[in-house]
This record gives C-alpha cells, sequence and structure tokens, in this order.
C-alpha cells in the first residue's frame, strides 16, 4: 500500500478523483464512435488478463482506473455508439448519469417509506407525471386506486403482475400453500421470454403457458386467445394472466388491446401491457394508438432505461389496483415494523416488487423529466422515428432487400433477398467490422437482421452510413458466393 494512503477516500481525494472520473466519462462520450461498437475479444480473454488473486494491500484510484482502460474497456461493447443498432437501445443521458451519481452518493436504501420519505414520495410523483406525460388511463395513477413504481427491469414488472394475478384467481391461496391449481398464461407467440420465465418463476409451470398465433403483422390473434382459453376452461384449467406486448422485441408489433382486453373481462384474467420498449413513444399524441385499449388493462410496464434517456436501470411498473399488488408481496417482520407503516398512510415500495432493498432511482427519472422537458422527450422520439420510417424507405426501394415486418416507429426487419446463410454471413460480416453493431431475430421461419434506431447521438448521417455498409457488404458477400 502506497505509504500516504489512508484506508478510506478522504473528501479531498474524492473530490480530486471524482473530477477526473467526470473527466474519462466525458472523453468517453466524445470518443464514444471510435470504438469497434462490438467488442472483438474472444471468450476468456478478459479474464486471463486480470490477476489471478486480489490485493494485499490497496491500490490508487489511478492504477485502477489505468487498468479499467487497458483491461476493461477493450471487452466493451458500446452501447452508447450512434452506430449501436441492435437489440432495443439501453440510453443514457448527462442528467441521468448525474442524477444517479448523486444517488450513489446518498447512498441509501429505499426500502420503507421511513427509511427515506424522499425516495418513495419522488418516486410516486414522478410516476404519476409520468402516467400524464404518457397519457396512461387515471386508473394507474396513485390519486386513484392504482400506482406506479420503479423495478429493476420489465422482467421483474411481469412477474409481480404474474403473481398478483395468480393470487387475485387463488384468493391469496397460492401463497398459503404454494400453487396447487392448475392455472394458464396466455401470451403471443411474440411476446419476450421474459414471460416465459415469469410463468416458471411464479411455479405455474412453462407447460401452462399458451402461445397465441399472431396475424401477419405479428400482433397476437384474439380469436385464437378466446379458443385457448375456452379448451383451457373446459379441461378444467384457471386462465390467471393475460399479457399483451406492445411493440414485441422481434418487430415492434402491437397487439389489439381493447379486443384482448375485452377478452380479459369476460373471463376475469388479469390483463398485464408490456410495452417494454415502445411505450416511450406515446410521449408523442400521434403515437398514442399504440396503446389504445390501456383502460381494460390490470397492469402496464414500459422501461425508460430503454428509449427515455434515462440510464440502465429504470423500469416503471403501473398497477390499476395497488392492494391487489401489496397483498400478494406484503410480509412484515417485526424488525421492519415502525409507526409511518402502521399508520397506514405511506407507501412502503418494499412491497411492490420482489427484493427488499431498493436505490433512489427515481433521482435520475426526476432529472431527465425536468432536464428535457416534455418536448424536449418528444423532439427525440421523433427524431428516431423519422430515421427509422427513412431507412426502412431505403429497404423498400431496394429490390435486393426485403422489409420482413410492418416498421411503425425506429425498428426495421429486414433481409437480402438470398438464403438464411447468406443473411447470418451478412450479419457477421458487418459486426465483425466495429463500424456498427445490429442483431438478428426470426420472423416467418426466416433469418432477418434487425435495426433499431434509438441512440442518443445517432443522426441522419450515421443512419445512411450504415444502409451503405449493409448494401456494399451484401454486394461483395454476393460476389464470393
Ligand atoms: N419485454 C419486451 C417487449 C422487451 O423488448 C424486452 C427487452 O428487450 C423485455 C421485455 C425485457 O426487458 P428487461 O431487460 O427490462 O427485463
Amino acid at each position: 500500500m502506497d505509504k500516504q494512503k489512508s484506508l478510506h477516500m478522504t473528501p479531498a481525494e474524492f473530490r480530486k478523483t471524482g473530477y477526473a472520473v467526470i473527466d474519462w466519462i466525458a472523453d468517453y462520450y466524445e470518443n464514444v464512435d471510435s470504438y469497434p461498437v462490438l467488442s472483438q475479444v474472444t471468450p476468456g480473454a478478459i479474464k486471463s488478463r486480470l490477476p489471478d488473486a486480489p490485493p494485499d494491500s490497496g491500490e490508487s484510484m489511478e492504477t485502477i482506473i489505468h487498468d479499467l482502460n487497458q483491461l476493461i474497456i477493450p471487452g466493451i461493447t458500446h452501447w452508447q455508439s450512434p452506430n449501436f443498432f441492435g437489440y432495443f437501445p439501453c440510453n443514457t443521458s448527462g442528467p441521468a448519469i448525474l442524477a444517479d451519481l448523486i444517488s450513489s452518493g446518498l447512498g441509501i436504501n429505499g426500502m420503507l417509506w421511513s427509511t427515506s420519505p424522499a425516495c418513495t414520495e419522488l418516486e410516486t410523483h414522478v410516476l404519476d407525471w409520468l402516467a400524464d406525460m404518457l397519457d396512461l388511463p387515471d386508473r394507474f395513477k396513485s390519486t386513484g386506486t392504482g400506482g406506479g413504481v420503479i423495478q429493476d427491469t420489465a422482467s421483474s414488472s411481469s412477474l409481480c403482475a404474474l403473481i398478483a394475478a395468480r393470487e387475485r384467481a387463488t384468493k391469496g391461496k397460492s401463497n398459503e400453500i404454494g400453487c396447487r391449481d392448475k392455472m394458464t398464461v396466455y401470451a403471443s407467440s411474440q411476446a419476450h421470454s421474459s414471460i416465459e420465465k415469469a410463468v416458471m418463476v411464479a411455479g405455474l409451470g412453462r407447460k401452462n403457458l399458451r402461445f397465441i398465433n399472431v396475424d401477419d403483422s405479428f400482433a397476437m390473434n384474439p380469436d385464437d386467445l378466446q379458443d385457448k382459453i375456452e379448451q383451457d376452461i373446459k379441461d378444467g384449467y384457471i386462465p390467471v394472466y393475460v399479457c399483451a406486448t406492445v411493440g414485441t422485441t422481434s418487430s415492434t408489433a402491437f397487439d389489439p388491446l381493447k379486443k384482448i382486453g375485452a377478452i380479459c373481462g369476460i373471463y376475469n384474467i388479469w390483463l398485464h401491457v408490456d410495452a417494454a420498449m415502445a411505450g416511450t413513444a406515446a410521449l408523442c399524441p400521434e403515437y398514442r394508438y399504440i396503446q389504445e385499449g390501456l383502460e381494460l388493462a390490470d397492469s402496464y410496464t414500459f422501461n425508460p432505461h430503454k428509449w427515455m434517456l434515462t440510464n440502465f436501470d429504470c423500469s416503471c411498473f403501473y398497477v390499476a389496483d395497488r392492494n391487489e399488488l401489496i397483498n400478494s408481496l406484503s410480509v412484515l417482520p417485526e424488525y421492519l415494523k415502525n409507526q409511518a407503516t402502521q399508520s397506514g398512510a405511506v407507501f412502503d415500495y418494499r412491497d411492490w416488487h420482489i427484493p427488499l432493498g431498493r436505490r433512489f432511482r427515481s433521482l435520475k427519472l426526476w432529472s431527465v423529466i425536468r432536464y428535457y422537458g416534455v418536448e424536449g422527450l418528444r423532439k427525440y422520439i421523433r427524431r428516431h422515428v423519422a430515421l427509422g420510417q427513412e431507412f426502412a424507405g431505403w429497404v423498400e426501394a431496394n429490390d435486393r432487400f426485403q422489409l420482413m415486418a410492418p416498421a411503425p416507429l425506429n425498428l426495421v426487419c429486414f433481409r437480402y433477398r438470398a438464403s438464411d446463410k447468406f443473411n447470418e454471413l451478412l450479419l457477421a460480416d458487418l459486426n465483425s467490422s466495429g463500424n456498427l453493431y445490429l442483431t438478428h431475430t426470426k420472423l416467418s421461419g426466416k433469418y432477418t437482421l434487425r435495426l433499431c434506431i434509438g441512440q442518443v447521438h445517432t443522426t441522419g448521417k450515421h443512419v445512411r452510413q450504415a444502409w451503405k455498409m449493409i448494401t456494399e457488404a451484401a454486394e461483395k458477400l454476393e460476389a464470393t458466393i
């Protein structure tokens, strides 16, 4: 250990190193497009360069940051690059990063209202703001019977909704004696894999998840949903939960919420709506058609950490009846009892999700909303959608390529008119160049490239470059085959 180094970092050292770290982050953002977007390391390469044992004596932050640059950065895929077009985006922004830093600095645990009242009350309030900003039904606001909570991910939100649905259907019995009833869950064949995982974790069993057929636009077919529910009832099952998706992962298809909601109403089934990425589009009035029928849902989730400039993790989860959620997740041991909880006048968010402890995540969301304002956020979304539409137009106009699904927002699914193998090679070729990063899916059984425009600093120039690289790589590949 360095002789001068005390056990803890002093405030003066923290200030000095902290400024250097902020510089490091600012430099990173200035240069992020100079790195290969997809990390080019081979499996095990990062680990093999790390020392076998931790240091006995403490080291300086300078040494740690030096090693970060040398050892860690090569193993980073640059999600914040303007040339990142893979999966769905995972946005950050200056106001979110700085507010998250303050949250780390405060180091609170907001498990109960009393363990930091501001953590709970800001979260409740900001989620009510967001409900208004997105024009969500009033029933999701805390001023009525519902309310919103920040979860780590949409996967957790969908799981909590399923647990509440399970308890509604079995009148709290499953929590008491375990899942004894034959319960069924419904989601389209295009729903995210987190629904299947939720069914496994909630103890319903994945065999009891029914995948509903989709139409030509990859949206859930409500007739098939109703047929499958009726068949299950005949067979002695209890249908408990339908998950509809607003913006599927493969192609941003929108399930018809009105029709699905009407069916759930007939059979008293919990309707959960997963709008993980696309939900943010509803900030703009012209895209609100995607959530038509949401007033029929029992719960709703979308991720500001995907497309709303709020760095990971931040998934907003709303319920129409908060008591159903709280009753299905609440356990109150002696050591957590306190006056505020017992008065019934406060929310204790530990009862709204799986973990007990929780970070002060609303701080970054509050900071983003205030920094950009509603108009700023709308501008941001509209720019990405316009770029997505432009790209889809280029694909459509080129007879060597084909669009594989409607492209209503910022995701374009397409392929070269050739074999699956060709398209696989094309993607591998593009991603190994390090100049851009796309991912793939399968639509109608065919290997499909996905290009999603959602990075903060992506401009028309980056999208034009991407299209040029794609067309040139396809021509080159065709010439070699
Ligand atoms: N639902 C949809 C529609 C998604 O697209 C995704 C991820 O892309 C998820 C859920 C899972 O998101 P999370 O990582 O927040 O669990």
